[in-house]
């Protein structure tokens, strides 16, 4: 059981954490979401002693963390860092057995079977003499992953785990958290992807303005948020907008749109499709058939499906009547389903939907 009472946290004039109260039971899922600096790593790092509160108090199991029961609380908590924190001059077998040994005081052959064991399920066997620094970042992740499993914790702190992975990584380290959490411990996640937070959580946490701003289960913070900063958070998560016009810069939006979609992990070919959509129906269709195109955008990303959502000024016209053939046919090679709908009441009339995955 993970307790926090009252926590404030000051750095000189900035309090990013004025008041967090709350408890997390064992065995629970914890995804913590919100904005860039709202405290979400400060506050993961006060569970393992890392950082201290200005005031209030963090409870592991009923033990204040404090400097004089560090040792007690970093046995319990196991941390995986955004920046993986391997020891570069030990090998990866190494990195693993160290801390067993030094701290747990395993005797090394157990340490070792141990170690081996977790290389196995992160699938990199192979790299058990290697050094961090011949691997590749998602391996290092993978190992730092294995690292932490070592050590046996009962409470697992990831700091955006999948930040720097591709999506069949995430996958991986989405069952990692998974098959972990189903042996009854407990997971605190700060999640910078949705998807994941969605995927692994018993429960998310939204920091907003110092405090748990609104807190419920996937469904509920995801599908039914109750607040409105919470709801244009997770909007703002869920989709990207454009608006486009003569000046529109289509190398910039091109990039912005490819981001969108990496940082929701999706598969790079859909990305790749979205970005050819995107490029046919504004540059090749809609940018031949108006003299002065306005158009607006707006790209979501949900269970592994794209949907644009592309409105336009101007007379009736659908896109599959385009002169363009050759465009308007990889279009409708690429994308799943599309829907087209005119509504003279609105200023931005035509209306395209376009579902990809
Ligand atoms: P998040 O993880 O939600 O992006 P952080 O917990 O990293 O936010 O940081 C919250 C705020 O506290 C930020 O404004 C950050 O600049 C500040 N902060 C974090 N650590 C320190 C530190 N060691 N010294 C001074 N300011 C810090
Ligand atoms: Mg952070």
């Amino acid at each position: 059981m993970i307790k926090f009472s009252h926590i404030m946290k000051k750095y000189g004039e900035n309090t990013p954490i004025k008041d967090i109260n709350g408890e997390i039971k064992t065995g629970e899922v914890i995804s913590i979401i919100g904005p860039s600096g709202t405290g979400k790593s400060t506050l993961l790092r006060m569970i393992n002693g890392l950082e201290k509160p200005t005031s209030g108090k963090v409870f592991v199991d009923d033990i204040e963390v404090n400097d004089k029961n560090i040792s007690e609380i970093t046995r319990k908590v196991g941390m995986v860092f955004q920046n993986y924190n391997l020891f570069n001059h030990l090998t990866v077998i190494e990195n693993l057995m160290i801390a067993q040994v030094e701290i747990l005081k395993r005797d090394k052959q157990t340490a070792y079977d141990k170690s081996i064991k977790l290389l196995k399920e992160v699938r990199l066997l192979d790299k058990e003499n290697s050094y961090p620094n011949e691997l590749s970042g998602g391996e290092r992740q993978r190992i730092a992953f294995a690292r932490t499993l070592a050590m046996d914790p009962e409470v697992l702190l990831l700091d955006e785990p999948t930040a720097a992975l591709d999506p069949k990584l995430v996958d991986e380290i989405k069952g990692l958290i998974l098959k972990y959490a189903r042996t009854g411990k407990t997971v605190l996640l700060v999640a910078h992807s949705m998807q994941l937070a969605r995927d692994v959580s018993t429960r998310v946490f939204f920091l907003n303005e110092g405090i748990i701003y609104e807190e419920g289960t996937p469904n509920q913070i995801f599908d039914n948020p109750q607040k409105e900063k919470t709801q244009s958070f997770i909007n703002s998560q869920n989709a990207i907008e454009f608006k486009i016009d003569k000046t529109f810069n289509f190398t910039n939006d091109s990039i912005a749109l490819a981001e969108f979609c990496l940082k929701h992990n999706a598969y790079l070919k859909l990305v790749n499709k979205a970005l050819l959509i995107f490029e046919e129906i504004i540059e090749q269709i809609l940018f031949t058939k108006y003299e002065s195109p306005d158009i607006k955008v707006r790209v979501d990303y949900k269970n592994e499906f794209i949907t644009m959502n592309i409105k336009y000024k101007g007379e009736r016209f659908n896109i599959k009547d385009s002169n363009n053939d050759i465009s308007i046919k990889l279009v409708e090679g690429l994308a799943t389903n599309i829907d087209y709908s005119y509504n003279e009441n609105d200023e931005y009339g035509n209306k395209v939907e376009i579902k990809i995955n």
